[in-house]
């Protein structure tokens, strides 16, 4: 049976959803436009639930994966947070602020401006791998913009699910913020429910049938999505700087990361070099990797199975596996690092996201090569390029298209608060995170105030008084 927040539980589900989307709505109207008081307000509960919980959420997500460090927790997904409520506390009041805009002479006096405005009521789906960032991490654009939300976490992660939604309920009216928790069957409901905006991160597969389902109520959405994100090792790279780089991006939460370095290309003839310096530099942040706290458990038996058919798959056909740091335990499903060489594109491994750590590393002749064989693929959801020619760089920044990009590191253009985070092509459109989630989730509305005299009531009929002018 699911439970969907206080309400009845033998109520059908489709109700209990419409009843808590109703309860907000209601709720909007009431309020249409909150002050920046309230908004501040509901941005500093969120913050200080995020801090009398931190420990119930960390044991929560730990028994959730198996293994998962409380400093894994906090660097990737509490921090990041509550960096990401404090900047929008200190931007509020200047993105909330209406922007005046120029008119034509013909229309002056009159003035015109955009008037920023709430859209609603949010609904934000969120995936298992940083359950907590990608659950709260929109609520603060949301709640920032003014919004009421209902949370939809993912069910691979339960034990967060449940004291997720306890604490909401705590620091939260039910018509402000609500969790909402339970299976495919539930997010599917979720998913067809009329919000004023939805913000779903997960596979480029459910994507689809989400943005589906959203059309039909013409819910806008931001889609949040996955694919495979390159790391272009340039010739003029620092090679074990690189490998240092690369090898903490892709084995961070065992490379179930959205923006994890998914492959490398290196130039041919440093293919051995590199791997070398990856397999010193993941010894030197693991020693070890089974009975390590630091090293993520792989999420699921299914998730572990798919990895070991992918290294399997890669080897049949021709593939030679690189064991980066020795050490798999299966009962706690912890994947040892593995690099692949000899890879070619008929291979699962090169064909769908690989979120877990392998690394195939695919030599290049030319940075023509490496270009076109990135955009030969989907659009990523991130791009990496390491070195220090300029020249090679901007020819990779100009030649690529890609959700976003770090300059000789990996994943931290995701921890910018300045910079917009969202994908293009499969990995999803839309943005947030800063002040483009905030306007993502607003409604920016154009208003015309017509001065007392005006120009254009010249243009009036009848319209006689021109025929001579034609
Ligand atoms: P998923 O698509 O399987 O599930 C995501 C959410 O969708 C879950 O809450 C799930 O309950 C819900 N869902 C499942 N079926 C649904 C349906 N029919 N209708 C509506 N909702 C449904 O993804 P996942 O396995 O949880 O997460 C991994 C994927 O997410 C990877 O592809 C990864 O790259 C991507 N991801 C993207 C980002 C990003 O910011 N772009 C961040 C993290 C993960």
């Amino acid at each position: 049976m699911n439970k969907l927040s206080a309400i009845a539980e033998e109520r059908p589900l489709d109700t209990q959803l419409t009843v808590l989307l109703d309860r907000q709505k209601a709720a909007v109207q009431r309020d249409m436009n909150p002050v920046i008081a309230l908004r501040l307000d509901r941005l500093a509960r969120l913050d200080r639930m995020i801090v009398q919980n931190e420990r119930s959420f960390a044991d929560a997500i730990a028994a959730d994966f198996g293994i998962r460090s409380h400093i894994v927790t906090a660097l990737t997904e509490t921090l990041v947070t509550r960096a990401a409520i404090r900047h929008a506390k200190r931007h509020l009041r200047a993105w909330m602020r209406p922007r005046n805009v120029g008119v034509s002479w013909t229309f002056k006096p009159g003035r015109a401006r955009i008037m920023i405005q709430p859209l609603g009521v949010v609904g934000i789906v969120a995936p298992w791998n940083y359950p907590l960032q990608l659950v709260l991490n929109p609520l603060v654009g949301a709640l920032a913009a003014g919004n009421r939300a209902m949370l939809k976490p993912s069910e691979l992660t339960p034990r967060f699910a449940d004291v997720l939604r306890q604490a909401v309920s705590q620091a939260f009216a039910e018509d402000e913020v609500v969790v909402v928790t339970g299976g495919p069957d539930v997010a599917k409901a979720f998913s067809t429910l009329p919000f004023d905006h939805l913000l779903f991160t997960g596979s480029t597969a459910v994507g689809r049938i989400v943005a589906q389902a959203a059309a039909r109520n013409l819910t806008p959405v931001t889609l949040e999505l996955g694919g495979k994100s390159p790391a272009i090792i340039d010739a003029s790279a620092d090679l074990k700087l690189a490998a240092n780089r690369l090898a903490w991006g892709k084995l961070l939460n065992s490379g179930q990361t959205c923006v994890a370095p998914d492959y490398a290309l290196v130039p041919k003839a440093l293919v051995d070099e590199f791997t070398a310096h990856l397999s010193e530099r993941a010894k030197a942040q693991y020693p070890k990797t089974a009975g390590n706290p630091d090293y993520t458990s792989i999420v699921s038996d299914r998730h572990f199975q798919r990895l070991n058919d992918l290294v399997a798959d890669a080897v049949s056909r021709g593939a030679k596996t690189v064991e980066l740091v020795g050490g798999s335990d299966t009962a706690v499903r912890i994947f040892a690092p593995t690099a692949l060489l000899n890879v070619n594109a008929e291979m699962a491994v090169m064909q769908e996201e690989i979120f877990g750590p392998i690394l195939p590393i695919i030599g290049y002749d030319t940075l023509e090569d490496a270009i076109g064989f990135v955009n030969k693929r989907d659009r990523p959801l991130a791009l990496y390029w390491f070195g220090r020619d300029h020249a090679a760089r901007d020819k990779v920044l100009n030649g690529t298209i890609s959700g976003g990009v770090t300059i000789n590191d990996t994943i931290v253009h995701l921890a910018q608060e300045g910079l917009p985070f969202g994908g293009v092509g499969q990995s999803g459109y839309g943005h947030y995170h800063g002040e483009l989630g905030f306007r993502a989730m607003s409604k920016e509305k154009p208003v015309f105030l017509q001065a007392r005299l005006s120009a254009g009531s010249l243009l009036y009929p009848p319209y006689g008084r021109f025929s001579r002018f034609l």
